[in-house]
């Protein structure tokens, strides 16, 4: 049974002017899809893959198998930590739990910019919650993933050039000033 891509939870040009809907046709149909269809090709080649769960995989697995199911759980979980019309200041009990843990809003965002601004070359920057409860920043290259290191994803930021390249072209940090208009603190709560 093949894994599917779960839809976009928006229109493709949903998150205009911030991203174009150029880029969610490439980025949603294109990388999204290909990693997708480059995971089920995996698992029609090996019968020890097959049953499980796209998180077993994630958590399972290692080499080329890993990349492509890390990345169809990454950019699913990006498509939710972005919304339309959303970004501001955070609400309910992650604006509660981002003052305790990092003074205020203000200086987590600049933390979480900073951090995904350097993260060199492909990668992700995240926004988790380790196993104490504590929230913490954290990137990843290429298609690590903090699930393998126990920590629970609360909000991600995908900073592989296919995401801002038609948009920004190399301007990375605009890219990120922009995707915070869309961040989704709604889905950071469900996640926390
Ligand atoms: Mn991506």
């Amino acid at each position: 049974m093949a894994l599917t891509l779960p839809e976009l939870p928006y229109s493709k040009d949903a998150l205009e002017p911030h991203i174009s809907a150029r880029t969610l046709e490439f980025h949603y149909g294109k990388h999204h899809a290909g990693y997708l269809a480059k995971l089920n090709a995996a698992i029609e080649a090996d019968a020890a893959l097959r049953g499980k769960s796209l998180e077993e995989l994630v958590r399972t697995t290692s080499g080329g198998t890993f990349n492509n199911a890390a990345q169809v759980w990454n950019h699913s979980f990006y498509w939710n930590s972005m919304k339309p019309g959303a970004g501001g200041a955070p609400t309910g009990a992650i604006a509660k739990a981002i003052d305790a843990s990092f003074g205020s809003f203000a200086d987590f965002k600049e933390k979480f910019s900073a951090a995904a601004a350097g993260q060199f070359g492909s990668g992700w920057a995240w926004l988790v919650k380790d196993p104490a409860g504590k929230l913490a920043i954290e990137t990843t290259a290429n298609a690590g993933c903090p699930l393998t290191e126990g920590r629970t994803p609360i909000l991600t930021c995908d900073v592989w050039e296919h995401a801002y390249y038609l948009d920004y072209q190399n301007a990375r940090p605009s890219y990120i000033q922009a995707w915070w208009n869309l961040a989704n603190w709604d889905h950071a709560n469900k996640s926390l």
